[in-house]
């Protein structure tokens, strides 16, 4: 039989229009859809009926599907001869483990392609009015993960330190420790801090304050979120521009997300 291929594809932030045409293309002609947890229903529902979706998402705190199972089970579906997509959110290979999956499949002998996708690193805070990159502010950005307490400390922080623009994935749940790092290499009380929650979708909330009173302001936001330090996000306050819309067109209240603090969605 001849043997299928895998399609690592970003999905984007949130907002299903945010996904790539290629990725679009991809999606449309998939025999199977693996996706992860943040993928929206309505981007899956744009593969054809017969498509098998498979959810291997993980729910914070609940790990349904290890990344061992996950590489096996694209690497099955592809020797089937099917066209597998692997959906994942924002870029595959922004904190989305894409590369171990890649792995797995060169190992295997299995041919893929990676379709880019608009990481949230960069839309939540377009999303929020901040450019992350201005020529009269910072001509840098770095993106971390704030995830856990071990990959905070193996950070290069005194180079950081020197980053203008620092984008924090998977750090709502760590914000006091990354404060608190921020401030001890010498970051000002002062500096502006924007958290952007369900960026990009009609659930998007997001607070702008400062190293010293962030942690306080974020208090009632939920995951996913990201975290913007540096002094573009003061741009915020004039380049702000969007304008979720919660309200579903026939008037009905769209289910919001709860408000009670999640751990943060890892990828
Ligand atoms: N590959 C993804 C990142 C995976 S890590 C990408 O390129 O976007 C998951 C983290 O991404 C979340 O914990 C959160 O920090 C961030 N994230 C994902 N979707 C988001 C959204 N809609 N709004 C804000 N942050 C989001």
């Amino acid at each position: 039989m001849k043997i299928g291929v895998v399609q690592l594809i970003g999905a984007g932030p949130g907002d299903p229009e945010l996904i790539t045409v290629k990725g679009l293309r991809g999606l449309e002609q998939a025999d199977v859809v693996v996706h992860d947890r943040l993928v929206s229903r309505r981007l899956l529902e744009l593969a054809p009926p017969t498509t098998r979706r498979i959810d291997v998402g993980k729910t914070p705190g609940m790990h349904r599907w290890s990344q061992r199972r996950i590489n096996t089970l694209l690497v099955a579906e592809a020797r089937r001869g099917r066209r597998v997509v692997r959906l994942k959110g924002g870029d595959p290979f922004v904190f989305g483990r894409g590369g171990e999956e890649c792995e797995a499949l060169v190992k295997a002998g299995i041919p893929f392609e990676v379709v880019p996708g608009v990481s949230s690193a960069v839309a939540a805070a377009a999303y929020a009015g901040i450019p992350v990159t201005h020529r009269n502010h910072t001509s840098a950005f770095a993106v971390v993960t704030g995830h856990s307490s071990n990959e905070l400390d193996d950070l290069d922080w005194e180079a950081l330190s020197r980053v203008g623009t620092l984008v924090v994935l998977m750090g709502l749940g760590g914000l006091r420790r990354i404060v608190q790092t921020l401030r001890a290499i010498g970051r000002a009380a002062d500096t502006p801090v924007a958290i952007v929650s369900n960026a990009t979708m009609a659930e998007q909330r997001s607070v702008r304050g400062t190293l010293a009173d962030i942690v306080i302001k974020a208090r009632y936001l939920s995951t996913p979120a990201t975290i913007v330090v540096g002094d573009v996000v003061a741009l915020g306050d004039r380049l702000s521009w969007f304008v979720p819309r919660r309200m579903a067109p026939n008037g009905a209240r769209r289910t919001e997300r709860g408000a009670t603090r999640q751990a943060d969605d890892v990828a």
